[in-house]
C-alpha cells in the first residue's frame, strides 16, 4: 500500500497516511485532528547507484607503439 506524505498547515506537522492508491487524494486530517492539510509529493527512494564495473583501467589509449614519437 502507498505511503502519502501530508503537511498539515494548521500546526505545521507532518504525517505519512497508508492508504489505498483510489484514496490518494482524498483529504486526510492531521494527528491533531486539523482538517486543513495538504499531501507532499511522495518521493519515490531510488536505492543502487549505476556505478560501472570496478575493474582495473585499461592501458591509455594512444596509439601503440607507432602512436607516439618512437621512430619505429
Ligand atoms: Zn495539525
Amino acid at each position: 500500500m502507498p505511503r502519502y506524505e501530508f503537511r498539515c498547515r494548521a500546526c505545521g506537522d507532518t504525517f505519512e497516511v497508508n492508504r489505498p492508491m483510489s484514496e490518494a487524494s482524498a483529504p486526510a486530517a492531521c494527528p491533531s485532528g486539523h482538517g486543513d492539510t495538504v499531501k507532499l509529493l511522495s518521493t519515490v527512494a531510488v536505492t543502487g547507484r549505476g556505478g560501472g564495473a570496478a575493474g582495473p583501467v585499461g592501458a591509455p589509449a594512444g596509439g601503440g607503439c607507432c602512436g607516439g614519437g618512437c621512430g619505429c
